[in-house]
This record gives C-alpha cells, sequence and structure tokens, in this order.
C-alpha cells in the first residue's frame, strides 16, 4: 500500500468533497438525538518503556482534596491553588503501575475497587483495557495500607489477582492489620483499619515481608519513605541506566508541595516525618535524574523533578515517551 497516496490531500479531492458536503446539506435528515454529556474521564492507561521494562499507568479516577486537609496558613495555601489553576475543591487523581520486567510482572498499588465511591475503581479495568492479563501479575507491592491503594485488591471478598504475592512494610501491617491498635483508634479512623484488613484478608498466605531496603528482586529495591503512615515505601525500578521510583504518596497535592514541600495533610501519621520523606525522595529524584510515578500526582503521574537552589518543580513525562 502506498501510504503516501492514501493520505495524500490534493486541492481537487478538496473541491470535491466540498460540493458533496454542500449538496448533502439541502438533502432532507432525520434529527438526530443530542449527543449527552460523558461526565467521565477518558485515559485509561498510558505506556512508557523504563530501559528493557515497560510500566503501564492505570488511572483508578480522581477525587476532590480539600484544602483545609493541609497543614500551614490556609490563606498561603488557598493563593498557591489559585495561582496555579486548581478548582475548588482541587480534584486530585489515583494512579495504579504495572511494571513488566520481561521476567515478572509487578503492580505497585491496586487503587481503591469498591471502597472510595464511583469516581475512583477503575484501575483494574484498565489495566485490562492496556491487555494486562490479571491473573499474570506476579507480586502486587504496596506502598501503604490506605483504601485508595489497597481497595483493588479485592472483589466481593475474593482476591482480584489469584497468582500475586503481597509485600507489604512490616509497619504498615503492624500497625494497619492489629486488632489492638484498632481498638484503641478514634471512632472515625476504625473504618481504616476495617478496609484494610478485609483488602489482606484473602492474601493471608500469601503475604510477604519487606526488607526496610535492598533488593526484592533484579531491578526492584525497596526504599522507605515512612511518615505518611510508619511503613510507607516506594520502590526503585532499575534497567540499565534508567531509573524510575515509584514513591506512593509523597505528594498529594502536585502544585502545593513541590513549592512547599513542608505543606502536610491531615491524614499524615506522622507530619515532620512526611515532610522530611518528601524533601529527601524530592532530592533523590532531582540529583539522580530519576523518573518518579507518583500515586497522586497528575495524570498519568510520571514525570521528573528539578531542583533549583532550594526552590523543586515537577515536569510531566509526556514529552519523553518513547516506546
Ligand atoms: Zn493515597
Amino acid at each position: 500500500m502506498n501510504r503516501t497516496k492514501d493520505t495524500r490531500i490534493s486541492r481537487r479531492g478538496i473541491m470535491i468533497a466540498g460540493g458533496l458536503l454542500a449538496g448533502a446539506a439541502c438533502m432532507s435528515s432525520p434529527a438526530l438525538a443530542k449527543m449527552p454529556l460523558a461526565k467521565a474521564q477518558a485515559p485509561g492507561f498510558y505506556r512508557r518503556n523504563l530501559g528493557a521494562f515497560e510500566v503501564t499507568a492505570a488511572l483508578d479516577g480522581d477525587l476532590d482534596l480539600e484544602l483545609s486537609l493541609f497543614t500551614g496558613d490556609q490563606k498561603d495555601i488557598e493563593k498557591l491553588s489559585a495561582q496555579s489553576y486548581q478548582s475548588s475543591p482541587p480534584r486530585i487523581h489515583c494512579n495504579a503501575f504495572a511494571v513488566n520486567t520481561g521476567e515478572k510482572l509487578y503492580l505497585v498499588d491496586t487503587g481503591s475497587g469498591a471502597l472510595m465511591g464511583s469516581s475512583l475503581g477503575r484501575a483494574a479495568a484498565n489495566l485490562v483495557l492496556a491487555g494486562i492479563n490479571l491473573d499474570q501479575i506476579d507480586a502486587v507491592l504496596l506502598t501503604h495500607l490506605h483504601p485508595d491503594h489497597v481497595g483493588g485488591l479485592t472483589v466481593e471478598g475474593r482476591p482480584a489477582f489469584k497468582n500475586a504475592d503481597i509485600y507489604v512494610s512490616e509497619d504498615d501491617a503492624k500497625f494497619w492489620l492489629s486488632a489492638e491498635v484498632a481498638d484503641k483508634a478514634p471512632a472515625q479512623m476504625k473504618p481504616f483499619f476495617q478496609m484494610a484488613r478485609d483488602a489482606i484478608k484473602p492474601y493471608a498466605h500469601r503475604l510477604k515481608p519487606l526488607p526496610k531496603k535492598g533488593e526484592i528482586a533484579s531491578g526492584v529495591t525497596v526504599i522507605s519513605l515512612p511518615g505518611h503512615t510508619a511503613g510507607h515505601t516506594g520502590y526503585l525500578f532499575s534497567s540499565g541506566k534508567d531509573q524510575m521510583l515509584v514513591w506512593g504518596d509523597i505528594v498529594h497535592n502536585a502544585a502545593l508541595q513541590f513549592a512547599r514541600p513542608e505543606i502536610t495533610l491531615a491524614f499524615d501519621t506522622d507530619q515532620q516525618q512526611a515532610a522530611q520523606a518528601r524533601k529527601r525522595a524530592f532530592d533523590m529524584a532531582a540529583t539522580d535524574r530519576l523518573l518518579v510515578a507518583g500515586m497522586h500526582l497528575p495524570w498519568p503521574g510520571i514525570g521528573y523533578v528539578e531542583k533549583s537552589g532550594e526552590l523543586y518543580r515537577y515536569h510531566p513525562d509526556f514529552w519523553s515517551t518513547r516506546l
């Protein structure tokens, strides 16, 4: 097939098409029903390579995250948000990331499943749209045990990833899966414990403890980033010269927290530690020119961190993609 010939637009062709369109407009045609508004975001998955590995970002959905949940001078936070054209309240994305090393297929976090309403919970469906067979996922690497990260583990009490081992930090497991800690927690926190336990339950025989650092498999290194939760963990994927740090919830609102890494979230278990972990992750990413992937970075949640003096900036990945 001669593609050039097929796709050529000629002046004569345009004139003929124009004439046909004009003729068609004169003919009476039955009225079409109005196109209904879609009321749903379109992107499902985004793919790029990482050395010899392949990364697939899957969108779980989006949610409002009120500015009042962030700590610090509220006037300052509101100004910073408005300057970045964020809606009020800001809408943030939830992402999950599959990494196929060619040997193993990993999934980092699972989205919310059925736990957090209809604007979320599409990560598994989007992975399937991306051509990923959920039964082929060898391991789910959890950054922490909050519902928007573990809810997708189960579907009506059954495992969504039949053949996967589940990796979770011991500190998060000790906290969120403990009946004693849950008993002592304030009433509004109790559902979070229950959701974590329900999500993990069908995998009890396949739970793998995570070391605080070091490789868990070739090209997969654990990076401890505690603060948002006690055992909050990042995963550094390395293939050849390319590296990507999947950093979980190091950033919840990119417009606020790249400009001011000290701004923390009410849900952070240890505010000070969370801010320190954020600065550490930013410095590591900027110094080593790492690709970063974040569960709440703007879709598709993959980009780079620039450090200039004491200031950090986020650069999305879109223009560097090549498969
Ligand atoms: Zn989260």
